[in-house]
C-alpha cells in the first residue's frame, strides 16, 4: 500500500495501525453486525466505547476525579466563546495572552463577553516567540488567564506553563498528547481532535468540576452550557459518535507507545532533527524564535517565495505532503505530530539537504 507521508496541520496524519484497527471494523464492529457509524449513541455496546475512550485519556493525562472530560462538537473555535460564558459573567475581568492566529480570535470572541485584556500580546512581531507574562500585572479577581499552548502557524509552544493566581485556561488543539504537561495546573483544556487526537468533529474539554457553574445567565444557549454536557456525560445530544470511537483507538494506541512522556521524547527528536538542519544553513531561515520553538509544527523559509513553491512541488513528487505554510504567513511548515514517524521526518530531513544542494 502506497502512503504518503502527510505534513498537515489539521487534519493531520494518523498511525497506520489505528486506520487498519477500525477498517477491520468498519462494517461490523467486534461482531456485533454493524458499523460504530450505525449504533444508537445510547446501546450498551457503545456506552462501552465511550467510557473507556474517556477513562484511557484520563489515565494518560493522570487526571484524578475532580476533572471532568467532555467530548463536544463545534471545533476548538466554538471553546472562544464557550469558555467566557462559562467561566465569567458578563462585564467580568479575563485575561489573554495573545501569542497567535487562534489566540487572537479567542481574545476577539471573549470580548463579546467580558473585558478581555491582552496581558501580553507578541503580534507586532508577528507571532515570532512567546512573550513572559508579568503575574504582578495581574489583577487577582480576573476570571481566568486564557493561552495558546502551541500556536500552530507560527510554530511556537509554551514549554513551561505560566505559574499565574488565577485559574489558567489553554487552547490545547496542536499539542495535546504531544506535550507532557501537568493538566491538573489547568482550569480548563480544549482541543479540536484532528491535530494529535482523531478525525475533525469532536473537541475534547478537559474541566476542573470547581469551575463547572449552574448559575448561568439564562442568555447562555443550552448546548454551550459545560454544566448539562456535564451532568448528561456528554450524551445531552448525539455526539460525534463515530469520530469519539476513532479517538479512543488513538487513546489505546498512545497508551502502547508508553504514554504522552515517551511519545514527547519522541517528539522532540523528530523536531530536532528538523532544527538542526535550520541552525547549520544559510539556505533554510527558522521562523521561530529558538526559547519558543515547538515540537510540534516547524516553520521556516527560503529565499525567495519561488523556491519555496519549487520545494513544496518537489517534496510532493517525493511522497511528501502538506508543507506550504499556512496562509498568514507563508514559507514552509511542516507539522510532526504523534502519528508522523521518525521515518517520515528522515526522508524530510534528506530531502532538505538534497533541495539545498542542488538549488544553492
Ligand atoms: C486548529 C486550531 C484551532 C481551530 O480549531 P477548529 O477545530 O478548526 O475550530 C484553534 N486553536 C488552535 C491552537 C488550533 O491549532
Amino acid at each position: 500500500m502506497e502512503r504518503v507521508f502527510n505534513f498537515a496541520a489539521g487534519p493531520a496524519t494518523m498511525p497506520l495501525e489505528v486506520l487498519q484497527s477500525i477498517e477491520k471494523n468498519i462494517c461490523n464492529f467486534e461482531g456485533e453486525g454493524l458499523s460504530v457509524m450505525e449504533m444508537s449513541h445510547r446501546s450498551k455496546t457503545y456506552e462501552k466505547i465511550i467510557n473507556e475512550t474517556r477513562d484511557n485519556l484520563r489515565t494518560i493525562l493522570n487526571l484524578d476525579n475532580n476533572f471532568d472530560i467532555l467530548f463536544l462538537q463545534g471545533g476548538a473555535s466554538s471553546q472562544f466563546a464557550m469558555v467566557p460564558l462559562n467561566l465569567a459573567n458578563n462585564g467580568d475581568l479575563t485575561y489573554y495572552a495573545v501569542t497567535g492566529n487562534f489566540a487572537n480570535k479567542a481574545w476577539d470572541e471573549a470580548k463579546r463577553w467580558t473585558n478581555a485584556v491582552d496581558i501580553t500580546n507578541s503580534m507586532s512581531d508577528k507571532y515570532k516567540y512567546i512573550p513572559h507574562i508579568d503575574s504582578s500585572k495581574i489583577d487577582k479577581s480576573a476570571k481566568y488567564l486564557h493561552i495558546t499552548a502551541n500556536n500552530t502557524i507560527f510554530g511556537t509552544m509554551y514549554d513551561n506553563l505560566p505559574e499565574v493566581d488565577i485559574p489558567l485556561v489553554a487552547d490545547v488543539s496542536s499539542n495535546v498528547l504531544g506535550k507532557d504537561y501537568d493538566y491538573k495546573k489547568f482550569a480548563l483544556a480544549y482541543a479540536g481532535a484532528q491535530k494529535n487526537l482523531g478525525p475533525a468533529g469532536l473537541t475534547v474539554v478537559i474541566i476542573n468540576k470547581k469551575y463547572i457553574r449552574s448559575d448561568l445567565d439564562k442568555s447562555v444557549p443550552t448546548m454551550f452550557r459545560y454544566d448539562i454536557h456535564a451532568k448528561n456525560d456528554s450524551m445531552y445530544n448525539t455526539p460525534p459518535t463515530f469520530a469519539i470511537y476513532v479517538a479512543g483507538e488513538m487513546f489505546k494506541w498512545v497508551l502502547k507507545q508508553g504514554g504522552v512522556k515517551e511519545l514527547e521524547k519522541r517528539n522532540i527528536e523528530k523536531a530536532n532533527m528538523i532544527y538542526d538542519i535550520l541552525d547549520n544553513s544559510s539556505f533554510y531561515k527558522p521562523f521561530a524564535e529558538k526559547e519558543s520553538r515547538s515540537i510540534m509544527n516547524v516553520t521556516f523559509n527560503l529565499k525567495t517565495e519561488e523556491l519555496e513553491t519549487k520545494f513544496i512541488a518537489e517534496a510532493k513528487e517525493n511522497g511528501m505532503i502538506n508543507l506550504k505554510g499556512h496562509r498568514v504567513l507563508g514559507g514552509i511548515r511542516a507539522s510532526i505530530y504523534n502519528a508522523m514517524t521518525i521515518e517520515g521526518v528522515k526522508k524530510l530531513t534528506e530531502f532538505m539537504q538534497t533541495f539545498e544542494k542542488n538549488n544553492k
